[in-house]
């Protein structure tokens, strides 16, 4: 589904991506970890070109998106992201918050979209919350939200960026809860987490980046218990 091949990415004279190279297939769930500032977050968005890599290749479903002719909105709605900080629209309703896209990308009727999103709602738990505005609602809900926002593009593949960090503690469980649920679906998933028990659960692979490359990566029982290069098992180490 996505190929990566020599990725770089710099920031003036701050080289961020030195060579990074990773296939991502149909319904594999990938972690990523990492010690922070070593470009996980740059990664994700070099995926879905919300940064400009600055060299190598980028295949999703076999086209080349830094081509000049490659469609850029049509692949940034098969991937969704979602972020540390939910980013929903404050002024429309959760529910309206779920219909919009597939109205105004997708060319949805609005009947469609609405009963979209309420199924939507229903599956992330907060059916009763479609009237409410995104400031009424916890950490938790918000973050359950955009993860059903999220889902009413029908992307092919989600990236989430930290999307339990700018949580408390006790609404960390009802999003990953979420995640979950997708990944026994089936979804293609790409995960930035410092969540290390979840990533080991949920995970096919787990991607350990580290100087500006992926370091190691393997089956989460290696990468958490056999880690086999040295800055691996220091960072596991730490965060055990
Ligand atoms: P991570 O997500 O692993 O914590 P990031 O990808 O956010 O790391 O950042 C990697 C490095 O790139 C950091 O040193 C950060 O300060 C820098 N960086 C990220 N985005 C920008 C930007 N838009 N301009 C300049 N430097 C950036
Ligand atoms: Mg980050």
């Amino acid at each position: 589904m996505i190929r990566v091949e020599h990725l770089s990415k710099h920031f003036g004279n701050l080289q961020v991506l030195k060579d990074i190279n990773v296939e991502i297939k149909r319904g594999e769930v990938i972690s990523i970890i990492g010690p922070s500032g070593t470009g996980k977050s740059t990664f994700l968005r070099c995926l879905n070109l919300l940064d400009h890599p600055c060299g190598g290749r980028i295949e999703i479903d076999g086209v080349d998106i830094l081509a000049s002719k490659a469609e850029v909105p049509a692949l940034r709605r098969r991937m969704g992201m979602v972020f540390q900080s939910f980013n929903l629209f404050a002024h429309l309703t959760v529910l309206e918050n779920l219909c919009i896209g597939p109205i105004r990308l997708l060319g949805r009727p609005v009947a469609d979209a609405a009963d979209k999103g309420m199924e939507l709602l229903r599956m992330v738990g907060l059916a009763e919350k479609g009237q409410q505005f995104p400031d009424q609602l916890s950490g938790g809900q918000k973050q359950r939200v955009a993860i059903a926002r999220c889902l009413s593009m029908e992307p092919k593949i989600i990236l989430f960026d930290e999307p339990t960090s700018a949580l408390d503690p006790t609404m960390v469980s009802e999003v990953l809860g979420v995640i979950r649920r997708l990944a026994r679906q089936g979804m293609t998933m790409a995960i930035v987490t410092h969540e290390m028990e979840f990533a080991r659960d949920v995970s096919t692979r787990v991607l350990y980046m580290d100087e500006g490359l992926i370091y190691e990566e393997g089956p989460p029982e290696q990468i958490f218990e056999h880690p086999m290069r040295e800055r691996t098992r220091d960072f596991i180490g730490k965060v055990r």
